[in-house]
């Protein structure tokens, strides 16, 4: 298949494929194989997967059955909160390319800004310069976070993955990310699946002025602002959908129109609750390893 995507720079010049497939709760073995097995088919390369996920293995297995070589992948996974701290995020960065059965990772992002991730971040700066990550960054870090981040690091985040869709776009930290050269990456570009999303009847209004559906249009709202997308599908159609967005473009006042639908709804963790307390980190500890 002759499938159109793009790519986003990250600041070191790595080249990002801007429409990713995300895995998230495809646990099940035969749904992942038949979902990531069908998004590979039909030309999908960045794959986004975390250790938390607990199918790292099973991306690396249909990455291998497709014969297609690695470089022409793009890898991403995250250390996850119970990893925290210099050496338990260089032992996780080992366990997760052997769960993936890889060499080197496109990006390894720090899951939230839970306790330690200051000394984490010392770890994924040296295995970027070892050449082991290609692209390092952080997932649902607000901008206090990322300054803290900052003052404490040689290399800056180079991308912040952060829940984003029309209903909570994250406005003001959008805005800082272009300002400090840190890429937005949207999870639940979808709002994971809202029907109040899905079902607006604005969106519903644009989406028939194109001939294309719902999700797309939402899509393609993030991709005319610049953002990575890695929406998650199971089903085939979907996932197809999902990736042709390339051949239409929303208006100046359409584009307007969906950032109207900003309610400052979450559909998710909030970053700055329980997932980053103290407390609930070390408990989670007795039952992550
Ligand atoms: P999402 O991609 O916004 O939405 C997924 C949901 O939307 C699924 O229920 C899916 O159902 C449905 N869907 C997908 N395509 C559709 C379409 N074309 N029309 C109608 N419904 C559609 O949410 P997400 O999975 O939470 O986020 C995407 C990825 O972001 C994840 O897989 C994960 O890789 C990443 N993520 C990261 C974090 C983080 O903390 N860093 C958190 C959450 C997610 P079906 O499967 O039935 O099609």
């Amino acid at each position: 298949m002759n499938l159109v995507n793009k790519e986003i720079k990250a600041v070191n010049g790595v080249k990002i494929p801007q429409v990713g497939f995300g895995v998230y709760k495809l646990t099940k073995g035969e749904d992942f194989q038949k979902a990531v097995g069908e998004a590979i088919r039909i030309g999908y390369r960045h794959f986004d997967t975390a250790k938390i996920y607990g199918n790292e293995e099973n991306l690396g297995i249909e990455i291998q059955k497709s014969k297609i070589p690695r470089e022409e992948f793009f890898i991403a996974s995250k250390v996850w909160n119970t990893d925290h701290g210099y050496e338990a995020t260089k032992k996780a960065f080992e366990q997760t390319c052997k769960n993936l059965n890889v060499e080197y990772l496109d990006m390894y992002l720090i899951h939230f800004a839970a306790p330690g991730y200051i000394e984490t971040w010392r770890a994924m700066e040296e295995l970027y310069l070892e050449g082991k990550i290609k692209v390092i960054g952080v997932a649902n870090f607000e901008i206090q976070h990322l300054e803290a981040l900052m003052k404490h690091s040689k290399i800056q985040p180079m991308i912040n993955q952060i829940e984003t869709h029309p209903e909570f776009p994250q406005n003001e930290l959008h805005d800082y990310l272009i300002e400090h050269q840190i890429v937005h990456e949207a999870w639940a570009p979808l709002g994971q699946g809202n029907k109040a999303l899905l079902e607006n009847p604005e969106l519903k209004k644009i989406a028939n002025n194109h001939n294309k559906t719902v999700a797309q249009v939402i899509l393609r709202w993030h991709l005319q602002r610049g953002i990575i997308i890695i929406p998650k599908s199971s089903k085939p159609k979907r996932i197809k959908e999902n990736i042709q967005l390339f051949d239409f473009e929303l208006s100046i006042e359409e584009m307007e129109k969906i950032n109207q639908l900003n309610t400052g709804k979450r559909y998710s963790h909030s970053p700055t609750g329980y997932m980053i307390n103290p407390l609930y980190n070390k408990l989670m500890k007795v039952f992550i390893k």
